[in-house]
């Protein structure tokens, strides 16, 4: 009897200690392509691609650099947003340095007019061939299957959501002066783009999702409502980032995995810091094109120019909506409460 309330005991402990447990999120630096890695308080992982290819395993270094620091030995499951070579590029290169379970993309290549993508797609079949990985193909509005992780998909393979995220679909006002851009091609407009719900907060990762999708997907209404944190799509390149889209989900606060010489287009670094309700806007990189004028305040940047030793930010997130970013950096925490 004694034995058995002990055990009820421990087992609510526990579920309070996980309760209490923050979402980690890792943006780790692969110079202008992304590798984004979500540890839930159960433990589960989930990496967001993988960077580029080459330079001695560099990108699948860091990547499991920070997998060792979050306590991790394995990848439960990698998320390929497209097959660009900044985002796919790296896999061959993380399988052989860290155990991977799950593979998820958008589908096919689509972009058969462009040699690197076909070789990294190329390069990723092999990879999937060898058998050793279980693989989901993800479709828009559904649920990961991934355990403790509460991730809905966007985008994938040029489609979206058809419906409103529970709570959003309200008319957009920022679609009106918001410029209308032609259907992109590439890879990038096929985006596997997903939200991440914990608790109280929404994170949104749509990859290298093009400002032509982003209008399909905001206009004329909000599909997805307002968001607390934004991974800025493409890198921060102009190509993405429309105000139809920036404007109308308020994030609090804008993450830029941009290198120095990718990404952080000036037309970017204005809409972000012009954003309704954005906080804080933290860049991986300074960004060349960005200068003095339109980059973020250096306390905010992880990597200055000449000092690349590849700095990441790091998020931890609270089911309450209280969540903070390091600047390994510089080692500084910022805090931002629940919203009010
Ligand atoms: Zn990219």
């Amino acid at each position: 009897m004694l034995l058995g309330c002990l055990a009820v005991m421990l087992a609510l402990v526990a579920e309070a200690q996980a309760r209490q447990a923050p979402l980690r999120v890792f943006f780790v630096d692969v110079e202008g392509g992304q590798a984004t890695l979500f540890v839930a308080p159960s433990g589960t992982s989930l990496l967001i691609d993988t960077g580029w290819p080459g330079n001695q395993g560099r990108d699948a270094d860091r990547i499991v650099r920070a997998a060792h620091s979050a306590g991790l030995d394995k990848l439960d499951f990698v998320l390929l947003t497209h097959y660009h070579v900044d985002h796919a590029g790296g896999i061959p290169q993380l399988v052989g340095k860290i155990p991977v379970g799950t593979f998820i993309d958008h589908g096919l290549n689509r972009e058969l007019d462009h040699g690197i993508t076909e070789k990294d797609y190329a390069d990723y079949q092999q990879v999937l061939a060898a058998g050793k990985y279980r693989h989901l193909v993800a479709q828009p509005g559904e649920k990961l299957p991934i355990p403790g992780l509460d991730v809905t998909v966007i985008s994938a393979d040029g489609r979206e959501i058809a419906q409103p995220l529970a709570g959003a679909g309200q008319a957009n006002p920022y679609c009106a002066a918001s410029e209308v851009r032609a259907d992109d091609q590439t890879e990038n407009g096929r985006s596997l783009g997903v939200e991440v719900v914990f608790g109280g907060l929404k994170i949104l990762d749509l990859g290298d999702l093009t400002w032509d999708k982003e209008r399909t997907l905001m206009c004329p209404v909000n599909k997805l409502g307002r968001v607390d944190i934004l991974v800025v799509s493409h890198h921060g390149w102009y190509q993405s980032s429309s105000p139809a889209l920036v404007d109308a989900i308020q994030p609090r606060v804008a993450i830029m995995d941009n290198g120095e010489s990718k990404g952080g287009s000036v037309a970017t670094l204005k809409t972000l810091r012009a954003a309704p309700g954005l906080e804080t806007l933290w860049q991986l990189h300074f960004s060349a094109e960005g200068g003095a004028a339109w980059n973020t305040d250096e306390p905010h940047i992880a990597n200055l120019p000449g000092t690349d030793v590849g700095n990441d930010l790091e998020l931890d997130a609270w089911a309450t909506g209280r969540f903070t970013v390091k600047n390994s950096r510089t080692g500084s925490v910022q805090t931002y409460a629940e919203r009010p």
